[in-house]
């Protein structure tokens, strides 16, 4: 298991923090980096209204956290997606996509996770640790540079890990990301894979965020196959929680399953799946799976994920069918890391790996990009 740093980086630290850590010098200066960092969002090193020997002792002592090794870019350049390695050994990922008119980050909130998920490269890797407040703001800071002039609006916590495990710290994070970035709490998505006791504390929690619930299966039997923490959260009392949700914060949940063949894709897992949501009016994100590295099982293909938003329309269900982003830069969650260690072994062995199926694993060589 990855070692958290004892050392913080500079995102970890609150603007209190910073007049504390900056105690000695003129006040301006914790708006000057405060401005720096959030408002610009530049590196640093350049920021150029703090003296040279202040950014160089800052750089130094509270440094940042993500070094990049991998960057993606889709064909068509509309996703964008990166592996950062992290101070102590552990690896993430974000993904930038632009959509007309606005761009959403999609980030990590632990490397790793320990829900063991099946279908999922991430879950299939295992848990290493959680990340700080600062390592999940910095993806966004990262991300919203290379964004450049699209603005970046939207943030989902839909990357690796499971969100509400790691409660205070995405909290903190959902905290800096609405009051620094002024990103309004009906574009901030916290997702989770139904863990109850964090949704209940969310619904709790003082910004009226998202809450996108990972279903994939709306029976017990196949959920808990599927979605392991199932067993210790069953549908009905997850359900309950989300009613809860909808009623204290008046934002309607949403729920997000991953369309895989012959699995999850029958007529009878979409009359299930609509007397769940159609009473909460919730919406439906519908997403062929990705295909992922050692998980054999694929994607529903497109004429059947038809038929089956079809069926949840006239069922009720308010559904809509996410394009697949970023196939060819392995932009499923855990993809890009897992694909990175096979490649890696591959080196060390001096032999091609692959997943399950044989596959060799291309990984896209880096396209650096100046700041991110
Ligand atoms: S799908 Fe989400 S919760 Fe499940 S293992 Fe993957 S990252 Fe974790």
């Amino acid at each position: 298991m990855a070692a958290r740093p004892t050392a913080p980086t500079i995102y970890d630290l609150d603007r209190e923090a910073i007049a504390d850590y900056l105690t000695g010098t003129p006040s301006y200066r914790v708006e000057q980096l405060w401005q720096g960092l959030y408002t610009d969002g530049v590196d640093l090193a350049d920021i150029t209204t703090l003296p040279a020997p202040l950014r160089a002792e800052l750089a130094e002592k509270l440094p940042s956290s993500l070094d990049m090794s991998v960057e993606s870019v889709s064909e068509h350049g509309d996703t964008v997606k990166w592996l950062w390695n992290l101070r102590g050994g552990a690896a993430i990922e974000t993904v930038l996509m632009h959509y007309k008119d606005r761009s959403t980050v999609c980030i990590s909130s632990q490397a790793g996770c320990a829900m063991g998920c099946g279908f999922c490269a991430t879950g299939q890797a295992g848990f290493e640790r959680h990340l700080t407040v600062g390592e999940i703001v910095e993806q966004v800071i990262r991300a919203r540079r290379v964004a450049g002039e699209r603005r970046v609006s939207n943030i989902v916590f839909m990357g690796m890990g499971e969100p509400l495990a790691n409660y205070d710290a995405v909290w903190g994070a959902v905290e800096r990301l609405h009051g620094a970035f002024g990103i309004s709490a009906r574009h901030l998505t916290v997702s989770t894979v139904g863990l109850i006791p964090g949704i209940r504390q969310l619904a709790d929690a003082s910004l009226p965020v998202n809450l996108a619930v990972s279903l994939h299966a709306a029976n017990d039997t196949l959920r808990n196959e599927m979605v392991p923490i199932n067993k210790r959260y069953p549908l009905a009392d997850l359900v309950d929680a989300c009613h809860d949700y909808f009623d204290k914060k008046g934002r309607r949940v949403s729920f997000e399953w991953a369309l895989i063949d012959g699995v999850n894709d029958r007529a009878s897992d979409a009359h299930e799946l609509a007397a769940i949501t159609q009473p909460l009016r919730a919406h439906v994100n519908l997403i062929p799976l990705n295909p992922t590295p050692g998980y054999l099982t694929q994607g529903t293909p497109p004429e059947r994920v038809r038929e089956f938003a079809t069926l949840l329309t006239n069922l009720g269900v308010n559904a809509t069918v996410r394009k697949n982003r970023g196939t060819d830069i392995d932009a499923a969650c855990g993809q890009l890391r897992a694909n990175s260690a096979a490649a890696e072994a591959a080196d060390r062995s001096g032999k091609p790996t692959g997943g399950a199926d044989g596959t060799v694993t291309q990984i896209n060589p880096p396209t650096r990009r100046g700041s991110a």
